[in-house]
């Protein structure tokens, strides 16, 4: 009896501990998801100091409160972004020094491309 009630508290233990940790997991997928894979992109990403002098934000949505910002308006289609063949959705921008930003991304300095 004693036996029982321990592999049931266990196995409580065990269900809760997996459903505390789902939310962290997804979390985890979402950042993995949005960095790059490539190394050199990541050793050339755009720093601090410089996003937050542009107001850069990795995700154009992000900037809806920016008086600048227009609905549809990102890096990808922002005439200083130049797309890396490996992994388009990344690119390095000249407002940036040349840093890689997010396509989906989105700063003050946006201008459309012609
Ligand atoms: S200048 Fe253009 S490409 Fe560079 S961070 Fe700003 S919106 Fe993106």
């Amino acid at each position: 009896m004693e036996n029982q009630k321990n592999n049931r508290r266990q196995f409580f233990k065990l269900a809760f501990g997996a459903l505390a940790l789902a939310p962290v997991m997804r979390v985890a997928d979402v950042i993995a998801a949005a960095m790059p894979k490539s190394e050199k992109i990541k050793k050339k990403m755009i720093d601090e100091k410089t996003a937050k002098r542009l107001k850069y934000v990795a995700k154009a949505e992000e900037a809806k409160g920016n008086k600048k910002y227009k609905a549809g308006s990102n890096c990808a289609n922002c005439k200083f972004y130049k797309a890396d063949k490996g992994e388009p959705e990344w690119g390095k921008c000249t407002m940036a020094a040349n840093r890689y930003v997010s396509g989906a991304g989105w700063c003050k300095s946006y201008r459309a491309k012609k």
